[in-house]
């Protein structure tokens, strides 16, 4: 069995959820490794794809990041983005694309590229939503045409609150990044 570790981060702006999903993910694995100085919780959990064994260190932003001195540090290293947003309020998803994605994009080597999903989340308030899937989808092919040096494996709507495709959004990054790397 081969043994991978692969970093992640959870991009988006505050109160989309990000905390929450991958408090969902973890559940009862749920472990807190180290809580830095500089803001970044890191929590890891062991998961079995095909015959490898992937140890998927997840770091989430502790509270309000100071973003233009941080973002580059968090970013640095990771081989996978969840870049998040609330189907309840637009300008989480414009976010995305003004300050997150043009960022991790100048982080990302074109020869193994940051694989990134789109993660629209809190999919349980329906009567608030303001984000069609549609208007997500497009957001995603201007994202892929205008960052190449990025590489976006799809969109995904999810809810944090009961649990629904929050398996699916990190099952399906970390398999094309397995792919990628000829791992599956
Ligand atoms: P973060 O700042 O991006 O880490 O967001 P948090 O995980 O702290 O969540 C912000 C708020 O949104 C909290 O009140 C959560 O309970 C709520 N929340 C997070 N995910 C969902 C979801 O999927 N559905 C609903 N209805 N609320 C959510
Ligand atoms: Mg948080």
């Amino acid at each position: 069995m081969k043994n991978v570790t692969i970093k992640a981060i959870i991009g988006g702006d505050g109160a989309v959820g990000k905390t929450s999903l991958v408090r969902a993910f973890m559940q009862d694995e749920f472990k807190k490794d180290y809580l830095l100085t500089v803001g970044v919780d890191v929590t890891s959990k062991s998961l079995e794809i095909g015959d490898a064994k992937v140890i998927l260190s997840v770091n989430d932003i502790a509270g309000q990041p100071r973003f233009e001195t941080f973002r580059g540090v968090f970013f640095k290293g990771a081989a996978i983005a969840f870049l998040c947003f609330d189907l309840t309020r637009d300008q989480t998803l414009k976010s995305l694309t003004s300050a997150w994605v043009p960022e991790l994009a100048t982080q990302s080597d074109p020869n193994s590229p940051i694989h990134c999903v789109l993660v629209g989340n809190k999919s349980d308030l329906e009567d608030l939503r303001s984000i069609s899937e549609q208007e997500a989808q497009a957001e995603l092919k201007k994202m892929k045409k205008s960052f190449p040096n990025l590489k976006f494996i799809d969109y995904i709507e999810t809810s944090a609150l009961n649990r629904k495709n929050v398996d699916e959004a990190f099952s399906i990054l970390t398999k094309a990044f397995l792919k990628f790397k000829g791992m599956l």
